[in-house]
């Protein structure tokens, strides 16, 4: 695969829309960190509170609230870590994104990208990459909210890239994990509550394996 710079980052004005709390890590933390680190702005909006998470170890016992507020203050720390400006929280129930108003959701969108002027929005593709129904559905709002006409300042709209096989585009943004590895690693251990599905995903956090060598993203659509 041919690696290209990803030299739009630079001093980007970026919008992360995603369903959960450590979302934006899995997915974009190479991304955030080029951006923060070249004078850009990344901004997130979290969907959930990541209430119905996966629980292990010390948090076996937590209820949904609790496990709430617990996975609230992980991503302002992992924020901090990635150098986010701003985390905005949604609230919505954890798992049932797809049953919420989709003109609300899709306005409360809006607005966080009018408010922060955002120039480039990136998300989940349409079918959620890993087919989680509030990756779906969040995909779908952000979608529908870059294209509603309503936010003039964005000016591009990027999936997240799976390489599943059979996919229509190849990716445009494609970052390497390893120059940012310690951002990303500290920013997944600061996600402590989701150790398993983290392990499970990553391995060691001492380095990147070598399918999660890179951060990929296809160009939805530009303006
Ligand atoms: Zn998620």
């Amino acid at each position: 695969m041919e690696i290209k710079i990803a030299n739009q980052l630079n001093g980007l004005k970026a919008g992360f829309v995603y369903a959960h709390p450590d979302d934006e890590t899995f997915m974009s933390a190479a991304v955030i960190r080029q951006i923060a680190d070249t004078g850009g702005n990344p901004v997130l909006l979290v969907a959930t509170r990541g209430d119905a998470g996966f629980k292990n170890g010390d948090y076996t016992n937590a209820s949904r609230e609790e496990l709430g507020v617990i996975r609230e203050q992980e991503m302002a720390e992992a924020a901090q870590v990635l150098g986010l400006t701003v985390v905005e929280h949604l609230g919505y129930p954890d798992g049932k994104l797809g049953e919420a108003d989709d003109r609300e959701l899709v306005l409360q969108i809006e607005v966080f990208l009018q408010k922060h002027e955002v120039e480039a929005v990136f998300t989940f593709p349409l079918d959620g990459g890993n087919g989680h129904p509030d990756h779906i559905a969040i995909s779908h709002a952000a979608t529908a909210a870059v294209r509603g006409g309503k936010c003039p300042s964005v000016r591009a709209l990027y999936y997240g890239y799976f390489n599943k096989g059979g996919e229509l585009q190849e990716p445009e943004l494609i970052v390497e994990t390893a120059p940012y590895w310690p951002f990303k690693a500290a920013a997944l251990r600061a996600h402590d509550s989701q150790k398993h599905s983290i392990n499970r995903h990553f391995g060691s956090l001492d380095q990147p394996r070598e399918d999660r060598r890179y951060e990929m993203f296809v160009a939805a659509w530009k303006a």
